[in-house]
Parts: C-alpha cells; sequence; structure tokens
C-alpha cells in the first residue's frame, strides 16, 4: 500500500454541506488534502488550470460530486471530464440530496464509482466517510 495520502477535490456549493465533509474527515483522522470547489466550472479550472486558476498539482484522483450546483451542475461536470483525455479516469463519487433515478442513471452512465444520498444524520454521514475512507486507502491508484 502506497504511503502517499490520495488528493481528494470536493465539488460542492453547499457551505454547510462543505463544512460537514470537513467534520468528517477531522472525526475520521482523514489525514489527505482535501480541495474545494463550488460548481462544476471551477473544478474543471482547477484541475485543468484554466481561467487563472494555478493547476491542481497532483491532480486528485478522487472526486466527491454534488450534482445540484450553480453555473455548472453535476452531470454536466461529468460529461466534460470523461471527455477530457487527461482527466477522464479520476474516480468520482457522487454525494447528493437527489434520489432521482434520472440522476443516478446519468451519473454511472459516466461511470462514477459510487452514488451516495447525503444522510440527514451526521452520525450516518460520518460513518459514509469511515467507509470512503478505508475505500481509498486501500486501493492502489495509478501515479
Ligand atoms: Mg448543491
Amino acid at each position: 500500500m502506497s504511503e502517499k495520502l490520495v488528493h481528494i477535490l470536493l465539488v460542492e456549493d453547499d457551505e454547510i454541506d462543505i463544512k460537514n465533509v470537513r467534520r468528517a474527515f477531522e472525526r475520521n483522522n482523514i489525514a489527505n488534502p482535501l480541495y474545494v470547489a463550488h460548481d462544476g466550472q471551477e473544478a474543471l479550472d482547477m484541475l485543468r488550470g484554466d481561467h487563472d486558476y494555478p493547476k491542481l498539482n497532483p491532480t486528485p484522483k478522487i472526486i466527491l460530486l454534488d450534482l445540484n450546483m450553480p453555473r455548472m451542475g453535476g452531470i454536466e461536470f461529468l460529461e466534460a471530464l470523461r471527455g477530457d483525455a487527461k482527466l477522464k479516469s479520476l474516480i468520482v463519487f457522487v454525494l447528493t440530496t437527489s434520489s432521482d433515478d434520472k440522476d443516478k442513471v446519468g451519473a454511472f452512465y459516466h461511470n462514477v464509482a459510487g452514488y451516495i444520498i447525503k444522510p440527514i444524520d451526521f452520525e450516518v454521514f460520518l460513518h459514509a466517510f469511515t467507509v470512503l475512507d478505508t475505500y481509498w486507502k486501500l486501493c492502489e491508484l495509478p501515479d
């Protein structure tokens, strides 16, 4: 197992949800560097180094993606990501309040690794991050 911690990009417009993810990282002692983009377009700019954003280096291998966001939502972001030769292999987990079948089908069409409905209960939310942390510690990812 590699000692290097994989970098993670959270794409989320809701400040409370961003805070909850940071808290879940702290409470689970997750030390992976966490970056935040507030919509799909900002996430693409950060991954590509476009529009005066410094390119994230190393590229975050794991993306935690909200679906409902202004400017560019999650499904549109996935379309752009999977169509980008340099970014198409990144691992994406959807973290959303939407249990809409259309969203699930759209997300899995773009090869997401998982689709997680944001739990109302913070303890359940914490547990979701315990599982995610186990996943990215266990899996070998290419450099
Ligand atoms: Mg949202």
